[in-house]
């Protein structure tokens, strides 16, 4: 996985299918990576709480947002998508570009890795939540995190 990030532009580039395939571009188009339907439920269970957060926060020091966020507790929650991140219950691996949807999952998640180290060095607490997890018990454990804080 570590290699991954050695990968460089224009290799990736040359691993990239054919703009043309049509797998991809449906595949991509009907896989949104923002806002979707976790998460906006997820927020909903927090505005439920009374809570108050940022969305779509931009973290100083990466080139990431944290989907939710608790500016004054430091505390960054992610929705990984089960398909984007590989998840273990409902993760696919398509079999068309299969060599290139494996990279770029396999590069999601070493990416979800360093942000988390990036962050925890910079005193953030992160918390993950796959899509498939209960809006209402994330939040709860949102809850009993930040009140830890
Ligand atoms: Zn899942």
């Amino acid at each position: 996985v570590r290699a991954l990030h050695l990968v460089t532009r224009s290799q990736q580039k040359h691993l990239a299918p054919h703009a043309s395939s049509a797998s991809v571009r449906a595949r991509m188009q009907a896989t949104r990576t923002q806002d979707t339907s976790a998460e906006l439920a997820l927020r909903a269970a927090l505005r439920e709480r009374g809570i108050r957060y940022r969305v779509n926060y931009k973290l100083s020091g990466t080139r990431s947002r944290a989907d939710i966020a608790f500016v004054r507790g430091r505390v960054a929650v992610f929705v990984d998508g089960c398909f984007w991140h590989g998840c273990p219950d409902h993760g696919t691996w398509p079999k068309t570009n299969e060599a290139w949807w494996r990279a770029k999952i396999l590069e999601n998640r070493a990416r979800d890795i360093s942000i988390g180290k990036r962050l925890g060095d910079s005193g953030w607490t992160v918390l993950r939540f796959w899509e498939h997890v209960d809006p209402r018990e994330a939040a709860q454990a949102i809850m009993d995190e930040i009140e830890r804080r």
